[in-house]
């Protein structure tokens, strides 16, 4: 898979001040953004309905079927990164 897919298949959203991305893939690349509040590209890799957070920007990313993505996609507030 390569990193424009990745891409399409995340979902960006804000909740209590915490970033969450939902995404469908296994792994997941982080680089915070990019320019002056990015980090080195860090490579998270993640268990089918688990979570794992990016050890530089807390981001925290969660497989489509962790049990808090109902509650992310209803509470949390949509955004394009
Ligand atoms: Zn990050």
């Amino acid at each position: 898979m390569d990193v424009a897919e990745m891409e399409r298949t995340s979902e960006h959203f804000l909740l209590d001040g915490e970033e969450v991305v939902i995404t469908s893939a296994l792994e997941v690349r982080c680089d915070g953004g990019g320019g002056p509040l990015g980090h080195p590209v860090e490579y998270i890799t993640l268990e089918k309905g688990g979570q794992a957070v990016c050890k530089y920007c807390d981001r925290r990313f969660l497989h489509v079927t962790h049990p808090d993505v109902p509650r992310v996609r209803e509470r949390g507030q949509p955004f394009e990164p």
